[in-house]
């Protein structure tokens, strides 16, 4: 979900771009000196879900980097024309195979050295008839014990599964939002 968004070249006419303030602005943004372009790179949402089936949270072992071989939640860059619940629906079908039921939002994770924006959706399994897609090795349940934390591929992630254990224990589920910088 990580990589550099620093651009290069210019994205309408190729020539190589120039970082510098554009007359009134306030930030450097990159400027095409041909075109005269300005680049505007904002954050990107990544949105996902926290699939719950009984006692057990489904994670996804990676097959792509960043981050292969590691263990996360569903979840990956949100696409234009979808709400972020149906990104995070499509995310899990796509990298899982699994069928959920929505829930309610759960966290909203600002990862501002990243600039991205993590949302999670608490959700519940219909079955557990995994079918995961080139981008995941391996779908699986575990149990709290069983959480493979020294292998989650993201600290939203780790994040995530924390706040869901202890609001489970307390017996009432939350909002949590957090920033990461
Ligand atoms: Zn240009």
């Amino acid at each position: 979900m990580f990589f550099s968004r620093r651009i290069e070249h210019c994205q309408v006419c190729g020539t190589r771009v120039e970082y510098r303030i554009p007359a009134d602005d306030n930030r450097e943004r990159a400027v095409c000196p041909a075109c005269q372009h300005i680049h505007y790179v904002n954050p990107l949402n990544v949105v996902g879900t926290l699939p719950i089936w009984e006692d057990k949270v489904l994670l996804c072992k990676r097959n792509i980097e960043p981050r292969k071989g590691l263990w996360t939640l569903p979840a990956g860059f949100m696409e234009l024309g979808e709400t972020t619940e149906e990104g995070a629906v499509r995310e899990t079908d796509e990298e899982a195979g699994a069928r959920i039921q929505v829930l309610g939002l759960y966290s909203v994770l600002n990862v501002v050295t990243a600039g991205q924006v993590h949302f999670f959706y608490r959700a519940k399994l219909l079955d557990t008839d995994f079918n995961p897609g080139p981008e995941t090795m391996e779908a699986r349940l575990f149990t709290q014990a069983e959480i493979p934390w020294d292998e989650l591929a993201f600290r939203t992630v780790r994040m995530t599964l924390q706040n869901y254990f202890d609001d489970r224990r307390e017996g009432q589920f939350g909002i949590h939002c957090a920033d990461i910088r």
